[in-house]
């Protein structure tokens, strides 16, 4: 399948203008295509006002075969600037549509990342959630360089068509890109919280303040030592608006 979603800048990020189901079948035919192993991000306010201060980060996601709109503010910051952005693709709800597809289609699947035990924990929730589903490695994400070279040689030897890899941003961008040509993974994923949602430790906002484009909200008061992040909101519209020529 042909890369052909627009594309859109927003603070010099290119984000995909896809709705889910075309990121679902984007992500899926890098792996039947058997393209170079290929990046997908899920751009978030925070993560975009991340990639203003850390150019390794602007590049990495430049360069990903993928970005999709995470959050309400990406989809905002979008319209706002005068481009199509057809819906919010949450990359908790991407990784579990993927999950959800993943039995019928035979791929293998790997998580990587968060505390002790939150991997595996996922994976039994996983497996509840989707029968069939083949999860054949999980590692937490908190490793020193002997251990690195651990995870990257189960990860070769398990062969999951794709990873997905839960360190937190710019951790799991920075590492994916780094590693992706030795990992050989056809499609690795940066999905932050997602593996905390699934094992049940964080919570996910009810769905009516995700209807009503709360989420963000919702996380910074749950997690205390998110709450300064939530000025990172009202920075990004300011400076989305700012941009707006
Ligand atoms: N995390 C990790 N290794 C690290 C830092 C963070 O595995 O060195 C995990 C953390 O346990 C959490 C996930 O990354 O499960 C996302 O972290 P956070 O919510 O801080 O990041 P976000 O993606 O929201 O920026």
């Amino acid at each position: 399948m042909e890369q052909n979603t627009k594309r859109v800048n927003i603070l010099g990020v290119t984000v995909d203008s896809v709705t889910m189901a075309e990121a679902v079948a984007q992500v899926e035919s890098y792996i039947e295509e058997k393209n170079a192993p290929s990046l997908v991000a899920t751009a978030n306010a925070e993560m975009i006002m991340n990639a203003g201060r850390d150019a390794e980060l602007m590049r990495i996601l430049n360069s990903a075969q993928l970005v999709v709109p995470d959050g309400a503010g990406t989809v905002w910051a979008a319209r706002h600037l005068g481009y199509e952005m057809k819906e919010r693709v949450a990359g908790f709800d991407m990784a579990q549509e993927l999950l959800k597809d993943a039995p019928q289609k035979n791929y293998r699947v790997y998580f990587f990342g968060s505390a002790p035990g939150i991997a595996e924990k996922a994976k039994e929730k996983a497996e509840k959630l989707y029968p069939g589903i083949n999860v054949v490695g999980v590692h937490d994400g908190y490793f020193d360089a002997e251990e690195e070279k651990k995870i990257i040689a189960d990860i070769k030897e398990k062969k999951p068509h794709i990873l997905f890899a839960a360190l937190g941003v710019p951790k799991q961008e920075k590492w994916l890109f780094r590693h992706k040509e030795e990992l050989g993974v056809p499609v690795s994923i940066g999905v932050g919280g997602t593996l905390d949602v699934m094992a049940g430790a964080v919570k996910r906002a009810p769905l009516w303040m995700q209807k009503a484009q709360l989420e963000w909200l919702f996380r910074g008061l749950m997690q205390p030592k998110r709450a300064g992040r939530l000025m990172a909101l009202p920075k990004f519209v300011l400076k989305v608006h700012l941009s707006k020529k």
